[in-house]
């Protein structure tokens, strides 16, 4: 396991290195996916000159120190990175997001109201961005250590708050993955939405979540047999003729729900006083 690791000298040069080129506000420009993929879109960066980038011991978080992983069937590991362009690059991790998850993102709910987490999660952000070959190799790591400690199946969620490709990041590397590993998340891009087999034989299950400006294609998704989540002030029994299921009960659950069903989440914290559509309330829902 310690092959994976760059040596501590070659780690300061790169932290040298890329101290020179980043860190600056990065107001009104247009920002870029992370691997080039320019979505078009300006934003503005929120995270401040002395946030720098360093490398971090341990970047994922045990299942059981969010209450919705801790209820999961599995041992959990997840992942949690600042979204969106909260980072110094001003580069965009949740490239399909919209105004009204912006705003009600869980990036602040739970244990994210806390500043010291919120500044862990830029942290690993930074990393991420300026160093993604060790990063996605130490990720690799700590998912074999848990799955080689773990009886049945090692639920494996990457994008807990943002929305890139770091599951086949970690594939593409060609490095063993643990075969108990099943890799679950959400997202808003549509072409990622679906039950995959990933080149490294694995399971990766993921659920289209709805927004205020996504609805047609979670639906033809759903059509087509998906899963998707959708943010309800209420649960209803059915959403758009699809039947609703509390998701809220555990966060694995899309691991384990029948083809074509909404996973019904409550709004939450921000959420709740949402008015741009994001969350759907009773009113639109019987429309
Ligand atoms: S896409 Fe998800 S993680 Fe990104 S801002 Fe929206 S709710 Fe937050």
């Amino acid at each position: 396991m310690g092959g994976v690791f760059l040596p501590y000298s070659q780690f300061v040069t790169l932290l040298v290195l890329s101290s020179n080129r980043a860190n600056r506000w990065r107001v009104g420009r247009s920002v870029s996916y992370f691997d080039g993929t320019n979505f078009g879109h300006t934003y503005s960066s929120n995270l401040c000159n002395n946030e720098r980038f360093k490398p971090m011991k341990k970047l994922l978080s045990n299942g059981n120190t969010n209450a919705k992983t801790a209820k999961n069937l599995r041992e959990s590991l997840i992942l949690y990175l600042a979204p969106f362009t909260q980072n110094s690059k001003g580069i965009n991790l949740c490239p399909k997001a919209s105004a009204g998850c912006i705003s009600a993102c869980l990036f602040t709910a739970g244990r994210g109201v806390f500043a010291n987490v919120q500044k862990a999660r830029r942290e690993r952000t930074e990393y991420f961005l300026h160093d993604r070959h060790t990063f996605i190799r130490q990720i690799m790591a700590e998912i074999n250590h848990k799955a080689k400690r773990t009886q049945g199946e090692l639920a494996v969620r990457l994008n807990g708050t943002s929305d890139v490709k770091l599951v086949q990041m970690c594939v593409a590397t060609g490095m063993h993955i643990e075969p108990n590993v099943v890799f679950y998340d959400y997202t808003k891009i549509p072409q990622k939405a679906g039950t995959w087999q990933l080149d490294s034989g694995h399971r990766y299950v993921v659920t289209l979540s709805r927004s205020e400006t996504n609805e047609a294609d979670v639906i033809k998704h759903l059509q087509s047999g998906g899963i998707a989540a959708v943010v309800f002030n209420e649960l209803p029994t059915h959403w758009n003729g699809f039947p609703v299921i509390d998701g809220d009960e555990r966060d694995d659950l899309m691991l384990d729900a029948p083809k074509g069903v909404v996973l019904g989440l409550k709004a939450k914290g921000k959420a709740r006083k949402d008015a741009s559509g994001f969350v759907v309330t009773k009113v639109a829902n019987q429309a």
